[in-house]
This record gives structure tokens, sequence and C-alpha cells, in this order.
């Protein structure tokens, strides 16, 4: 890692395993953390607001940003297209800043490729079945997608071994202070590793 640069950090885990939630508690603990908001074609859920949780693009936009090479990476994910605008993380990474981009295992590998410096950290549900209940109990999606982003889901768990790290989410609070102890831990790191 270049001295002074910031850390790239990428957060991955199942649709419902929390990770929203755990990155949220972390970030109420260490300020100094930003988040990317990425780009999809995705519809916004009630609640989701425009350059806040995405930036809600149609089909065209997306490819036009795309084709101007705007995107870090990117991934189709059940249906839809999500990518991580490039400039803004190139420039708070060069003023120092660590930047989390909270994004699916397709896209993570991608990172792993084009920044070996990226910690990759995966974050597990409990078990499969409560993965299932915390999908249904949220009611943001349809019974058929669901059931998608559960059979994706399968598949993710299956990729955890190809990260860095691995946090059991059973305690939102645990899962907040692992996850920041191992951003503590990457910033000590010598040239050596
Ligand atoms: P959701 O539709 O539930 O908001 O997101 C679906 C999946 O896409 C989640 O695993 C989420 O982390 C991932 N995701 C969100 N933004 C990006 C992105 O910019 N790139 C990639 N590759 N995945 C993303």
């Amino acid at each position: 890692m270049k001295p002074n640069r910031g850390l790239l950090v990428v957060l991955s885990g199942p649709s419902g395993s929390g990770k929203g939630t755990v990155l949220k508690r972390a970030m109420q603990k260490n300020e100094q953390l930003e988040l990317s908001v990425s780009v999809t074609t995705r519809a916004p859920r009630e609640g989701e607001i425009d350059g806040v949780n995405y930036y809600f693009l149609t089909p065209e936009a997306f490819q036009n940003l795309l084709v101007e090479d705007g995107l870090l990476e990117w991934a189709e994910f059940c249906g839809n297209f999500y990518g991580t605008p490039r400039e803004k993380i190139e420039q708070r990474l060069n003023e120092g800043k660590d930047v989390v981009l909270e994004i699916e295992v397709q896209g993570a590998m991608k990172v792993r490729a084009a920044f070996p410096d990226a910690v990759l950290i995966f974050n597990l549900p409990p078990s499969l079945e409560e993965l299932k209940n915390r999908l249904i109990g949220r009611q943001t999606e349809p019974p058929e997608v669901v059931e998608k982003r559960m059979n994706t889901a399968v598949w993710e768990l299956s990729q955890a071994e190809n990260y860095d790290y691995v946090i059991v989410n059973d305690n939102v609070e645990d899962a907040a202070n692992a996850f920041l102890s191992i951003l503590s831990s990457e910033k000590c790191k010598t040239a050596r590793n």
C-alpha cells in the first residue's frame, strides 16, 4: 500500500445476512469511515433515497457509465445491475480516507483482481434458516425474489473462503467490533505482509 493511502475495504455477504446493519453500527463507532454509494438499475424500495442508499439509474444510464469506464467494478445480481462509481473512490483513497464497498461476491472478486491491497471481509449469517427468516421477515421482496436471493446466497456462502476475513453475524455489536478490529490490524501491517 502507498503511504497515506486509505484502505479499500469490501464487505460482502448474502442478502439478508445483515451486513448493512453491521456496517451502519461500525460507522457510528468510527466516523472516519466512508461508505461508497453504488449505482443500480434496481427499483427503489420503500424509504430508499436516490443518492443516499443508491443512485438509481435506468439500464441505459448504467450502460453509458460502464462504457465510459466510470465503474470500478460491477455485477448483475438477481436480474439487476449494480456498480461502484470509480472517480470518488480513487479521490478519497488518495486523500487517505478508508472507503468501504458493500458489494456482492462477483464484484468483490473484480476488486481483488484490480486492487490487490483491498481488504475483503465476508459477513456470515448464523445459519441458512436464519437467513431465510430475515429475508422473508423484512418484506422488501416478493416471494419469487426471496427464492432467487436464497439460491444465490447458497452459492455466495461457498465463496466465503476466497475472502481475507469472515465475520459471523449473530450479534450486530460483536460483528461491528470484529469489523473495526480487522481494519485496525490492517492499518498496522508492515510492508512485509
Ligand atoms: P440489494 O438489492 O439488496 O440492495 O443488493 C443486492 C446485492 O447487491 C447485495 O449483496 C449488495 O451488497 C450488492 N451490491 C450493492 N451495490 C453493489 C455494487 O456497487 N456492486 C456490486 N457488485 N454489488 C453491489
